[in-house]
């Protein structure tokens, strides 16, 4: 099984005396303050190592880390960072060294008040919208492959490759470009053309696979077992334990932008549900350490699907444990995961915060990202338009609490997915150039004033 070493597979013969000198010290210097990997379910400890489930219990695998490591981090300290995630470096299981990096530098994005968004969808508190479509390739992507590649360069991988829905097909291509490294990047083939050509242009292998979003990350499970995939990291499959805390960076963020406070309510977007349960466990890890002030009763995280693709809201709102794979369908499709890996502890980061999930079917999604644009000036993906109109269902219904000062994730870029709203985003007027047609157009006040021919 890949991973059973430090690092990739390696033949027999001198490479293996190689990965016999990666000894656990060396990854350990080279992955920062993580100690080990724990697994979620059971609890089982594995050496770090790019291994994503438990062999006991086929649990999936987290980056667990040295207390001590940890407790030496400050405000100052983080303060005193670069302008992008590596202020947190010191928090995430990677080297001190920048050079040591795979990285487009991302992070550090803006964090909007939305004044006029709180008031459309009925909410008397400050709401902010945290913008991650201002990373380099336009969606909170960056982060987790960042953050993952940086670990695979560390634990001896070679090439880079992922199963995605559409954004991180854009970052592992480019992250990849950037080093100078070979890529192979897996999609569904009816993905849109916005992200197909924003990952075709950086090189590198693009597949096209006829099938799911949950058939290709099968697909990617199987290759990861082959030779010839030995020395890939597939950011999501076999790095998966660092990939997923590249997202703690997005509840960093907003804690220390908030001036160290973690805001009472939080509306994130879900995929496989790995960003929602971060953002809780970011906020948990700040408040442990001391770095951040909890508000007074808590803070409540609040889930958003499309209802297309809506398996972990449904289970939520029937009171199940019990995640029902669903065969996803509609505009979202950088959130249509079927069988949703961190479905489970999304569900239990929900309940025990006390939040609650939405579900948006495809015209609200349209209403949301137009809603978003006009009251904001951010133009957000699909995903965007889940989330905002996931935010105005749970204030409607009486989920939300409207006096309690809210964050929502716009977690991807609007230029990707144009068709979207394409059919309703039109010009408003059409004149010839002349000051006479402008005036026909109702541009220029009453029709009595006289316009002289131009
Ligand atoms: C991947 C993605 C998400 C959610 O990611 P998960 O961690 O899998 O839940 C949200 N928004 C956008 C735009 C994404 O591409
Ligand atoms: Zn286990």
């Amino acid at each position: 099984m890949a991973g059973a070493n430090s690092g990739p597979r390696h033949d027999r013969g001198e490479d293996e005396r190689n990965a016999s000198r990666m000894t656990v010290d060396t990854v350990n210097q080279a992955t920062g303050p993580a100690r080990a990997l724990v697994c979620r379910g059971c609890g089982a400890e594995y050496p770090l190592a790019a291994q994503h489930a438990c062999w006991q219990c086929f649990g999936p695998l987290e980056i667990a880390y040295d207390p001590v490591a940890l407790a030496a981090v400050t405000r100052e300290r983080i303060a005193a960072g670069p302008a992008n995630l590596w202020r947190y470096a010191a928090l995430l299981p990677v080297a001190a060294d920048p050079a040591a990096r795979v990285s487009l530098d991302p992070g550090w994005t803006p964090l909007v008040p939305a004044a006029a968004l709180a008031a459309a969808v009925g909410l008397r508190a400050p709401l902010w919208v945290k913008d991650d479509s201002a990373n380099p390739t336009h969606s909170f992507k960056d982060r987790v492959v960042s953050v993952a590649l940086t670990a695979a360069r560390a634990l001896g991988f070679t090439r880079y490759a992922c199963a995605s829905t559409g954004n991180l097909a854009n970052s592992v291509a480019a992250h990849a470009a950037r080093a100078g490294v070979r890529s192979t990047v897996f999609i569904p083939a009816d993905l849109e053309p916005g992200k197909v050509v924003t990952t075709a242009v950086y090189g590198g292998d693009l597949v096209a696979v006829d099938g799911s979003y949950d058939e290709v990350n099968r697909l990617c499970s199987e290759l990861v077992e082959t030779d010839e995939f030995a020395d890939t990291a597939f950011v999501n499959v076999n790095v998966r334990p660092f990939y997923a805390e590249g997202s703690l960076t997005l509840g960093f963020e907003v804690a220390e932008q908030l001036g160290w406070r973690i805001p009472p309510q939080v509306v994130v977007p879900m995929a496989s549900g790995e960003l929602l349960t971060k953002i809780d466990k970011a906020f948990s890890a700040l408040v442990e350490l001391g770095l951040a002030e909890p508000p007074a009763g808590g803070w409540r995280v609040f889930g958003a699907q499309s209802a297309g693709c809506a398996p972990i809201a449904a289970a939520l709102q029937e009171g199940t444990d019990e995640i029902t794979p669903v065969r996803p369908t509609g505009i979202a499709k950088s959130l249509n995961i079927g069988d949703p890996a961190a479905g489970p502890y999304a569900l239990a980061a929900v309940r025990r915060t006390g939040g609650w999930m939405a579900a948006v079917d495809d015209d609200e999604i349209r209403d949301g990202m137009r809603l978003l644009a006009r009251t904001t000036g951010i133009f957000a993906e699909t995903a965007g338009g889940v989330t905002v109109s996931a935010l105005r269902q749970l204030v409607a219904g009486g989920r939300l609490d409207p006096a309690a000062e809210t964050v929502v994730f716009n977690t991807g870029d609007g230029l990707k997915t144009l068709d979207a709203v394409a059919p309703t985003a039109v010009p408003t007027h059409v004149v010839k150039p002349s000051l006479r047609s402008v005036q026909a157009a109702g541009l220029l006040g009453e029709a009595e004033r006289v316009i002289r021919e131009s």
